[in-house]
């Protein structure tokens, strides 16, 4: 049974409820226009959580460019019946003005640099805004455990470390990415992409897989102009940036480490721009 609730009182009663029998609770904060990777996020959930809540709301604070929050897909009828085959409990859908009843207000709190790197560049204010919802959701839905998924793993680093900075009693969870069967990371924005585009599209997974073998042949800063050249020799995509990170601090690295790294990405394409990411 998959109830839709729209506001936080409707969503209170669930969680008294909920409580009351000691049941713990589990939350996949989502933007809709769902598929198998959010999906993901729900199994997992499901498989360590009694109930489920997933929320749906496209974050106007977070949008740093309008056309991108218009153009954003609003899927929400499949995306209930999705949440229904997952055996999702709660599907919160509440409107703007129900998480920002005081108008479009930005929390304020230093993310200690991991805000400005890589999407923090090209997206200002998109980490601002990815915070304030979040800490809006978390104290609506008061969950015990949320699940993130790597494929965005810079606001997977942000959220962690602003849990543990306001000292939040919630865990994260972080789950692998999902890719569809060529590699590219399944998401809500693949529906933008061209025929061609979409049948390019997996050299993005290639291109960062051949990453862990090509590094011990080349610095940072050589991998990075080879991946350039990868993704752009088509002429389909351009590459807004890459990084190969520490995994901890996202920050560039030099040279190579023993520490977990990462190569982050962002490629654009006529009409959108993906992100991925993968461990080297
Ligand atoms: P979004 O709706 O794009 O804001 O994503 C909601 C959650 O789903 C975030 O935690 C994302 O990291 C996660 N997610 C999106 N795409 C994938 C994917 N392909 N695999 C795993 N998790 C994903």
């Amino acid at each position: 049974m998959l109830f839709t609730v729209y506001t936080r009182q409707q969503l209170l009663k669930c969680i008294q409820t909920a409580r009351s029998s000691g049941k713990k609770i589990g939350f996949v904060p989502t933007m809709g226009a769902l598929h198998q990777g959010h999906i993901a996020l729900i199994r997992q959930a499901k498989a360590s959580c009694d109930i489920v809540i997933c929320s749906i709301f496209v974050n106007p604070t977070q949008f740093n460019n309008p056309t991108d929050l218009e153009k954003y897909p609003r899927t929400v009828a499949a995306d209930r019946a999705l949440l229904y085959e997952a055996n999702c409990d709660v599907l919160f859908l509440p409107e703007v003005s129900e998480l920002y009843p005081d108008g479009l207000q930005l929390m304020p709190i230093n993310l200690n640099g991991l805000d400005t790197v890589m999407e923090g560049v090209f997206r200002p204010g998109h980490f601002a805004g990815m915070v304030t919802v979040v800490n809006h959701l978390f104290y609506a839905v008061m969950p015990d455990v949320a699940f993130f998924g790597e494929k965005d793993f810079q606001q997977l680093a942000i959220i962690k470390y602003m849990v543990n900075e306001l000292n939040l009693p919630i865990s994260i969870v972080a789950c692998a990415t999902i890719r569809e069967t060529d590699g590219l990371a399944m998401s809500s924005r693949n529906i933008h992409l061209t025929t061609e585009e979409r049948k390019q599209a997996s050299v993005i997974f290639k291109t960062m897989e051949a990453c862990s073998k090509l590094k011990s042949d080349k610095t940072p800063g050589q991998l990075k102009q080879w991946v350039k050249n990868e993704i752009e020799r088509s002429g389909i995509f351009g590459l807004e940036y890459v990084s190969f990170v520490d995994a901890a601090t996202l920050q560039p690295l030099q040279q190579w480490q023993l520490a977990p790294q990462r190569i982050c990405l962002a490629v654009t394409t006529s009409k959108t721009r993906l992100i991925d990411n993968m461990a080297l």
